[in-house]
């Protein structure tokens, strides 16, 4: 079977006060179709945002995001846990750090881990550890966790589902005339030192993270595919009908 890492940004997950649930459950509902068909691995930001609605603390301070990611990231799990079994789907909850892809032995660890439980049937949900790592929360939103996830655990596509629906020739909230590219086999050296965009208190990325990532896969022959969060219908005409219709597809030529 097929092995993919989907990426969900907190900007999907989340709303100004707090989380979608309408959104969780749109998501659930399609990893659970999905995993007929492929072994998933999820990627899920959004504990700041659902520590939030237990814990209102300055966004702005980044203690205070860690303390509510910390309450968050058990809160979003149990409903990811409640949604999922539905589906008859266990959840698996996963907390990873950068520094667990430096070492072989770690993440030889890691990968044994995450192997055991997709034979299981369970679905891996990782995060990064917040209260350890403050990587995601100061630039990133899981991306490239996402990319070494995707890697490391020998998946042939990481799907980042974001607030965007496809990556542009130039940033479509500022220019009304920017186009959607459908396929890009290589990233420009310049565009990934442009500046990060993040696009609201939550979201840490914006789309150099994302263009860093699918540059790492790139260059280890894998495949990306970037679209939206808020409409799942191209990512389910591509993985489900097998039809490109709409987001961005990251390949080598
Ligand atoms: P998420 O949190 O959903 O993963 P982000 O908000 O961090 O996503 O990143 C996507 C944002 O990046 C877009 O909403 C847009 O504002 C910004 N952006 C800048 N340049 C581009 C571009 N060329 N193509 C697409 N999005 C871009």
């Amino acid at each position: 079977m097929k092995r993919i890492v989907i990426k969900v940004g907190s900007h999907v997950l989340g709303e100004e006060d707090g989380l979608s649930l309408k959104r969780i459950y749109n998501l659930c509902e399609f990893l659970a179709e999905l995993k007929k068909k492929y072994e998933i691995i999820l990627v899920s930001s959004g504990a700041v945002s659902a520590g939030w609605l237990k814990l209102k603390l300055d966004k702005s301070i980044l203690e205070n995001k860690q303390a509510m990611s910390a309450v968050g990231q058990p809160y979003l799990m149990s409903i990811y846990a409640r949604k999922f079994e539905k589906f008859g789907i266990y959840t698996a909850q996963v907390l990873l750090s950068a520094d667990d892809f430096d070492s072989r032995r770690k993440t030889k660890h890691a990968r044994n881990a995450i192997e055991t439980l997709l034979k299981n049937s369970v679905l891996p949900i990782i995060n990064e550890n917040d209260t350890t790592t403050i990587k995601e929360l100061v630039f990133g939103d899981n991306d490239q966790l996402s990319a070494h996830v995707a890697y490391y655990f020998d998946a042939e596509l990481l799907v980042i589902l974001s607030d965007i629906d496809a990556y542009y020739d130039k940033n479509p909230h500022q220019y009304l005339d920017a186009k959607p590219r459908k396929i890009v086999h290589q990233i420009d050296k310049k565009d990934l030192e442009c500046e990060h965009t993040p696009n609201s208190n939550f979201a840490t990325g914006g789309i150099v993270t994302k263009l860093k990532a699918a540059d790492f896969l790139l260059k280890n022959n894998r495949q990306m595919f970037l679209s939206s969060g808020f409409d799942l219908s191209d990512i389910k005409s591509y993985l489900l009908e097998n039809k490109h219709i709409g987001g961005t597809l990251f390949c080598k030529k």
